[in-house]
């Protein structure tokens, strides 16, 4: 083949600008490439489009041998290795959708020291012939990229990456790296001990994005609300819609296409021809919407997408972390809004109570919903509580809802008694249980079948809630819900009393609820209208 340059033994700055193109290191990396390089282990904590790449990069290339790297996300692998050839980087992949010869061109190229780089997805590397294979050439660091997916805490979780902590003992001497995007403390001391990294040095950076605008608002009308907030921004901002299922993602697609907006749905039901078509064209053109599921954006490098949009409760805070950091890559402003309702809290506790997982993983899967409710109802910054959240301390931000708009409170202490004696008397008296809607027909007299037939009338606090609407009731009970005062149960979503009921009930702990502001709007700009 064609001369190769050899980058072997050159100095990280002269080949982050020669190879890369980039005048200097960012942030951390050069502290970790010179630590790598030096032969030292590293566990690498970055947001997402902070520059984890160059990090395992430059060593594999100034180090003798070739640079392994784990990724489990086999439908980038191609893109990432094609971007790196393109640098002059001799990189290659090995995975599942290889044909045998290609496979052992990649085999043949990496012993005989040809390869800078090469990709190998998890499962891959369990297999004992590929670590036969690897042992019989020469490496020169392996990173171990989206580490998280070894914590069982969190919401990756890929078993393969369990395999991953012998690393040491099959390749002795090769300096290791973990990193990730994920970073609450839990999963970080998980993973550093998993993939058996005592020794290594930790590299923990800023997960502020400050030029993400946080806005949180309660539903009542999302396609509306949603499209309120896109002819908000704009005129052409691209963004992200996110929704939860397939048939959600084509009907809110549908909806804004005919509201005149350029609009895609993405979901992993699609034919590949028009994925990777949808995908194109929000890659290519301005303005396009993206509507999808979460398997869209993984990996996608769009650095103006000017909002991202749930029309459906995240899982987790790490997940809203995530699919919101798609936003504003390119440091300029960008607004993460959602709208989410008492209706998101039911569906989602539905669906870990029916998951196939035991009793610790519902629990955890639970703590994960608590503390993305704690976030949506929280009436200080939002950010402060989003990064507290990842281990980081910060002042209120001036950037999000709450800032901007401070909610106004009222005391919330009445109403939620009112509703929590009228949970417990049913449950006493009648041992029976209800849902939201249920409940609040009662508190506010309503004249329904049901109540006819129950014979709730007579009921001491029947009507007692009269002073409040539907959407007021509505708001206390997602916050009580968030604080732990109630918890939602079953199939139906019926309410029970929560842990924190008690002193409530008996009026010992103060209950400042949040007034709900509908449809204040997003930032400055049109898009028509
Ligand atoms: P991550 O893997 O942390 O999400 P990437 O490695 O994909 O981030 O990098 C994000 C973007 O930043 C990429 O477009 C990359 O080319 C760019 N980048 C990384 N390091 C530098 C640097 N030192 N100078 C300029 N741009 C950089
Ligand atoms: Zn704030």
């Amino acid at each position: 083949g064609a001369p190769r340059r050899e980058h072997t033994g050159s100095d990280p700055r002269d080949v982050l600008r020669e190879v890369f193109g980039y005048d200097a290191f960012r942030g951390d990396q050069a502290a970790i490439v010179d630590h790598v390089i030096d032969g030292g282990d590293a566990v690498v904590l970055m947001p997402t489009g902070g520059g984890k790449s160059i990090t395992y990069q430059v060593p594999a290339l100034v180090r003798p041998g070739t640079g392994l790297v784990i990724s489990p996300l086999i439908a980038l692998m191609h893109d990432q290795v094609d971007a790196l050839i393109a640098n002059g980087v001799r990189a290659a992949y090995l995975n599942s959708t290889q044909a045998p010869f290609e496979r052992a061109a990649v085999e043949r190229a990496y012993l005989a020291g040809e390869l800078d780089l090469v990709y190998v997805a998890p499962e891959r590397l369990s297999a004992p012939a590929t670590t036969k294979l690897l042992q019989r050439g020469r490496l020169s660091v392996i990173a171990i990229d989206e580490a998280h997916c070894v914590s069982q805490w969190g919401h990756d979780f890929r078993p393969d990456y369990l395999a991953l902590g012998d690393l040491a003992e099959r390749f002795p001497g090769v300096p290791r790296m973990a990193l990730t995007a994920t970073a609450t403390r839990a999963t970080h001391r998980e993973l550093t001990e998993r993939l058996r990294l005592p020794e290594a040095k930790h590299f923990v950076a800023s997960f502020d994005r400050p030029n993400i605008q946080y806005r949180i608002e309660p539903k009542v009308d999302p396609r509306r609300q949603l499209l309120g907030f896109i002819r908000s921004m704009p005129e052409a901002s691209a963004g992200i819609v996110y929704a939860l299922s397939r048939k959600s993602v084509e009907q809110t697609a549908e909806f804004l296409r005919g509201q005149g907006i350029d609009a895609l749905p993405y979901h992993a039901g699609l034919e590949a021809s028009v994925r990777s078509a949808n995908q194109a064209r929000f890659l290519r053109d301005d303005g396009v919407v993206m509507v999808a599921t979460i398997a869209f954006g993984m990996g996608i490098d769009k650095p103006d997408v000017r909002f991202v949009a749930h029309i459906d409760l995240p899982k987790s805070v790490e997940g809203y972390y995530q699919e919101t950091g798609r936003a504003g890559r390119d440091g300029e402003p960008a607004i993460a809004w959602m709208a989410y309702g008492l209706g998101d809290v039911v569906q989602q506790r539905r669906l870990i109570d029916q998951s196939p997982g035991d009793r610790a993983y519902k629990m955890r899967m639970g703590q994960h919903l608590d503390a993305m409710l704690a976030l949506c109802e929280t009436v200080e910054c939002r950010r402060q509580n989003l990064l507290a959240y990842f281990g980081q301390e910060s002042e209120s931000c001036g950037n999000c809802d709450t800032c901007l708009e401070p909610p106004e409170t009222w005391d919330g202490l009445v109403a939620s008694q009112k509703l929590l004696s009228t949970i417990v008397r049913l449950q006493r008296e009648r041992g029976q249980a209800f849902g939201a809607g249920h409940l609040i027909d009662i508190l506010r007299g309503a004249d329904t079948e049901r109540i006819r037939q129950q014979g709730h009338g007579s009921l001491s606090t029947y009507g007692l809630g009269a002073d409040l609407n539907d959407q007021d009731w509505r708001s206390v009970v997602r916050q009580l819900l968030a604080r732990g005062i109630l918890v939602a149960r079953g199939e139906y979503g019926t309410l029970a009393l929560g842990e924190s009921a008690a002193g409530v009930l008996k009026g010992e702990v103060p209950v400042p609820l949040r007034r709900d502001v509908l449809g204040r709007g997003g930032s400055a700009g049109s898009r028509g209208r």
